[in-house]
């Protein structure tokens, strides 16, 4: 017989997490799953510096294995599985995972965000060869090595800051001279003797050497045209992020980049399903506002349960 639950939670980020702490506490036995990477994105980050309550910081894979803990002694119920297909268009909703299929009255999606990429075939075929998403997870694989990081938003600023301490040099390739990343993380970036700047240049193509990783980029000047080779050993992409959306595709609302669409705190389109965290938030991003987003989810979606018994 198919489980049916009151609420399941898709999505192990801090705001999936502090949505199971708060619906485990009004007892209405979450079950979450976590999906490929419990933990979220905070699990491929070091330090995080601007979560409150921790006055000396935290390592990001330490606080969401807090965060889960938590939400197990609460009494959540933590599924390591991935959610395949869901079916809103009835109640209870199915959400079919790679292993069984459960339903439930209400569903909270805190699925997140994943990095977006450039889309060259060379960035694919080298990708752990040199070039990486991620410079918190690879950065420690380039000591004394010259690598790139591309885009200019505060992840790019992070990155290339952090890269600096394996690092011989970091070229931070920007396809314009205007900056989305906040002062204080240009400063920052600016101020570190290792880290360069190339602005108006597009990487175009990244060339392995003849052992397979990474041994230059091709440049393409944005406002010339013209073509440049940069030898380099590792090539770190930060040019910001897409929302874990496409399951829920033709189910709920969504904007023109996926991102769900909320209303009233964190209702979807369709009642009885609400979105929390990067899933559906552009703006702010920040752990402390998904965790804060997972909590109104949790408690809209309690109410929401209670207003269907009445
Ligand atoms: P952003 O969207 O802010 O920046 C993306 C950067 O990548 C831009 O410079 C953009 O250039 C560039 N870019 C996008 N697509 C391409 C492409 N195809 N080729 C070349 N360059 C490209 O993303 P971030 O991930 O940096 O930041 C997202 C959010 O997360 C922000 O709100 C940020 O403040 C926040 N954040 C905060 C941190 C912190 O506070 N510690 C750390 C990291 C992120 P262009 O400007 O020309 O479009």
């Amino acid at each position: 017989m198919t489980e049916i639950h009151d609420v399941v939670i898709i999505g192990s980020g801090p705001s999936g997490y502090t949505a199971a702490i708060y619906t485990a506490r009004a007892n209405l036995k979450p079950v979450l799953f976590q999906g490929m990477q419990p933990g979220g994105q905070l699990t491929i980050t070091t330090d995080v510096e601007n979560y409150p309550g921790y006055p000396e910081g935290v390592l990001g894979p330490k606080m969401m294995e807090d965060f889960q803990k938590q939400a197990e002694r609460m009494g959540t119920d933590i599924r390591f599985e991935q959610v395949t297909e869901v079916d809103f268009s009835k109640r209870p909703f199915t959400i079919k995972t790679d292993f069984h299929s459960v339903q439930a009255k209400s569903v909270i999606i805190s699925t997140g965000a994943s990095a977006k990429l450039l889309g060259l075939e060379s960035e694919t075929k080298l990708m752990g060869h040199g070039v990486s998403a991620c410079a918190t997870c690879d950065g420690a694989f380039f000591p004394d090595k010259e690598v790139i990081v591309i885009g200019a938003g505060d992840s790019a600023m992070e990155e290339a800051t952090y890269l600096t301490r394996f690092a011989s040099k970091v070229t931070i390739v920007h396809r314009r001279d205007v900056f989305r990343a906040s002062a204080v993380m240009v400063d920052r970036a600016k101020a570190n003797p290792k880290i360069d700047w190339m602005l108006f240049k597009q990487v175009v193509d990244i060339h392995a050497g003849e052992n397979g990783k990474v041994k230059s980029v091709t440049l393409e000047d944005t406002q010339s045209g013209e073509r440049s080779e940069l030898a380099c050993d590792g090539v770190f992409v930060a040019i910001g992020h897409t929302p874990n959306s496409k399951i829920f595709e033709g189910q709920l609302d969504m904007d023109e980049t996926g991102y769900i669409k909320v209303h009233d705190g964190t209702y979807t389109s369709v009642e009885g399903v609400f979105a929390s965290g990067d899933v559906m938030d552009k703006i702010y991003r920040q752990a402390v506002t998904a965790a804060g987003s997972g909590c109104m989810a949790a408690i809209d979606c309690e109410r929401w349960l209670e207003r269907q018994e009445h």
